[in-house]
């Protein structure tokens, strides 16, 4: 497995998102309770060369790992298994006050802003290749798991169909603590 990936905080981290890799608005960190407050609070509309379908409420180093992980693994696995890019990220959610799964005290990576749960993918010529329904279809399940292989160079933790039931239908990608790539 590689090292856990690191990314820089505050100032240096708004810093390196570059204009043609991310683009983005500034955000309030949602107000209310505090353990679901996002340090560096960003709204996030394209990353890596690809338009999210809906800008995704993060922190700054969730989204300077998106960029990074659609430029270099997305981008790159798309032109080998399809001969074209992918123009549209399509995702069920990032920021979400919640705790962890199965967990009644910690919260989960998503509650501040380090996690978003990636669904699909919309090619340039307009096709979908979706996790729900093509993680062990032929060329496109290729592609998948190549995606989530390289995952794990950008992500601390890496779900996928094969971790469990929950994640059927996405990748959840995450920023926490420890290390996990299924
Ligand atoms: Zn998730």
């Amino acid at each position: 497995m590689p090292p856990p990936p690191r990314y820089a905080a505050g100032a240096a981290c708004y810093a390196a998102l570059a204009p043609e890799a991310v683009r983005w608005t500034p955000a309030a960190s949602p107000s209310g309770r505090r353990r679901c407050a996002i340090a560096d609070p960003i709204r996030v509309e394209a990353a890596g060369g690809a338009v999210l379908e809906r800008p995704a409420l993060v922190g700054c180093p969730l989204a300077a790992a998106l960029a990074a992980f659609t430029r270099d693994v997305v981008q790159p696995e798309a032109a080998r298994h399809f001969g074209q890019p992918v123009r549209r990220l399509s995702h069920l959610g990032a920021w979400d006050c919640r705790r962890r799964t199965g967990s009644l005290f910690r919260m989960s990576e998503h509650a501040s802003g380090r996690a978003l749960d990636l669904a699909g993918f919309e090619l340039a010529d307009g096709r979908r290749i979706s996790v729900a329904r093509d993680w062990n279809e032929g060329n496109a399940g290729r592609f998948l798991r190549a995606v989530a292989t390289g995952a794990c160079r950008y992500f601390s933790i890496v779900l996928t169909p094969e971790t469990d039931r929950n994640h059927r239908d996405h990748f959840h990608l995450d920023l926490g603590p420890y290390r996990v790539c299924d």
